[in-house]
């Protein structure tokens, strides 16, 4: 097992390409996987070899050591689960005061299915965007639910994988601004243009931050953080003029 490779969730998502990001500056090696589980958005699934293809693209120092992508089904989770991600259901907070959009043991089988690629691929490393600052109350994103689940993965499958989460402790302005530290404006433009984030699939209407319906709490996420992260540049922009 070799520490210099690393393995990243990559959902399409704003979070999940800046973490491919994140990881394409460290490590030599990076692979990515995807989960289908019949999510409505899964035009997020069709974004991810663009993304791909832009950040190989545009960005050389990054492109040799972009690696295999990996795209699961699991199409089972959908079966096995009634939320609004994977059915016609509302998206508002439940009975348990969690939103609609939680799926139970969603980012656990993920991460049982990432670390079984990781195993078979010799991965030391895997990467994954789980945020706990704007988490919406997603247990399953919390610091230690991961580091809960590296322990598992670690004692269940005999090895020693590292679980990062380079964005566990930022909020949206921030992971805006890392993905500029990172890759400049070229990547901001990469997540604006191609990333996916809005839970009602919508590519038809583009804002500033890039396509969504502009309502849903996954919209309204990206473009509040999208507003923080403008005020925050043009805060220091103007600091260093004085
Ligand atoms: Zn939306």
């Amino acid at each position: 097992m070799t520490d210099q490779r690393a393995l990243v969730l990559f959902s399409g998502g704003q979070d999940s390409t800046t973490c491919l990001a994140w990881a394409l500056d460290r490590f030599e090696m990076v692979e990515t996987v995807g989960f289908d589980y019949g999510q409505r958005h899964a035009v997020e699934l069709d974004c991810r070899p663009k993304i791909r293809a832009e950040i190989e693209a545009r960005f050389e120092n990054w492109s040799p050591g972009l690696g295999q992508d990996h795209l699961i089904d699991l199409q089972v989770l959908g079966q096995i689960s009634d939320t609004s991600l994977t059915r016609e259901i509302e998206i508002e907070m439940g009975e348990t005061g969690l939103p609609t959009t939680f799926v139970p043991g969603r980012n656990l089988l993920f991460l049982t299915f990432a670390a079984a690629i990781a195993y078979r691929r010799g991965i030391k490393h895997i990467v994954g965007g789980m945020c706990e600052t704007d988490f919406s109350g997603y247990p399953d994103c919390r610091d230690e639910t991961i580091k809960a689940m590296q322990l598992a993965l670690n004692l269940g499958m005999a090895k020693s994988f590292v679980l990062h989460t380079p964005l566990m402790w930022i909020d949206k302005g921030e992971t805006w601004q890392l993905a500029s530290d990172l890759g400049d404006d070229a990547l901001v433009q990469i997540i604006i243009e191609d990333t996916h984030t809005c839970y009602l699939a919508d590519r038809s209407n583009r804002l500033p931050w890039g396509y969504g319906c502009g309502e849903c709490p996954a919209c309204e996420l990206r473009s509040n953080g999208y507003t923080i992260y403008l005020r925050r540049r043009a805060m220091v922009a103007a600091s260093n003029k004085l």
